[in-house]
């Protein structure tokens, strides 16, 4: 049995000259757990051309969705970003990754950190009834450069809490904080920049980041994978993985040529 199964495109949108979205079909045998990614791709002359892709769509939904970037000269997404509906595309029969809720110990409330397409995997996260099962708040950073780049901010704040199995639980749990470091807009600067001095903390009205009570899952390019583990090391976070559940857990968001 081939690795991979072949899907047709059901939706494409364009949020900006550098990122995209889109819905496909999904095969009734894949299975995944929330956060984790697979391999996608296209379909090429001698073997299909696959990259690493967080599954942006929960796993009980019909449809897959896939959060993009367009790298001008990137051998798939400089393809990848001119999908059409009904074209194929290929993804993996398998998923994995570090961002399942499985791998944090127990706590009280759960940060989940994106920058840029690391929002991906969050935004199945976010749609887990046992995600809010688990934890009291669910605060779901994301940070871009440009407001344009703040994807899904009305599926967030709109669709969501409006939604049937979930609605309850985002409108009562979930809190959003989007932030921008190169447009005037209502929240500003780096994440970490935003820990370190407390203005998330006063902003969300939450107690600062604690080992004893908080679980952190952080997605990123890799500078804010390692500016965000040291913080959370230094104050005294345990990371996880799949043997042994800990305080954070971490995933490349995109791995550097
Ligand atoms: C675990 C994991 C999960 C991933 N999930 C996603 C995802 O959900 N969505 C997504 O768009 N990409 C994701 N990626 C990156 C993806 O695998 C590819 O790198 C990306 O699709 C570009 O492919 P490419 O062949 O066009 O260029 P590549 O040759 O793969 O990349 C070229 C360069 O572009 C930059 N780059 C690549 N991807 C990104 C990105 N997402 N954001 C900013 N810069 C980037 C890097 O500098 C990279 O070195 C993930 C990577 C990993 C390791």
């Amino acid at each position: 049995m081939a690795n991979f199964t072949e899907e047709r495109v059901l939706d494409v949108h364009h949020w900006t000259d550098t990122l995209f979205s889109f819905r496909t079909t999904r095969d009734p045998g894949f299975r995944f757990r929330n956060g984790e990614f697979t391999m996608m791709g296209l379909a090429g002359a001698e073997k299909p051309l696959l990259r690493a892709y967080s599954v942006a769509s929960a796993n009980y939904e019909e449809n897959l969705e896939f959060f993009s970037i367009k790298v001008p000269d990137g051998p798939l997404t400089s393809r990848l970003q001119h999908l059409k509906i009904g074209d194929s595309v290929m993804v993996g029969r398998k998923a994995t990754g570090t961002l399942v809720i499985d791998n944090l110990k127990d706590g009280r409330n759960l940060y989940l950190i994106g920058t840029g397409t690391g929002l991906a995997p969050f935004l199945s996260v976010i749609k887990d009834p046992a995600t809010y099962e688990r934890f009291e708040k669910i605060v779901l950073l994301h940070g871009c450069r440009r407001v344009a780049e703040l994807a899904y901010g009305e599926l967030i704040t709109e669709r969501l809490p409006q939604d049937e199995l979930i609605g309850e639980m985002v409108s009562s749990q979930l809190i959003y904080f989007p932030t921008v470091t190169r447009d005037p807009f209502r929240n500003r600067g780096r994440i970490t920049d935003l820990i370190t001095s407390g203005k998330l903390f006063s902003e969300i009205a939450l107690p600062t980041l604690e080992p004893a009570h908080d679980r952190v899952m952080i997605c990123g390019s890799p500078a804010l994978l390692a500016d965000t583990k040291q913080l959370l090391v230094d104050g005294g976070f345990v990371e996880g993985n799949h043997g042994e559940p800990g305080d954070f857990v971490v995933e490349k968001a995109f791995a550097e040529r």
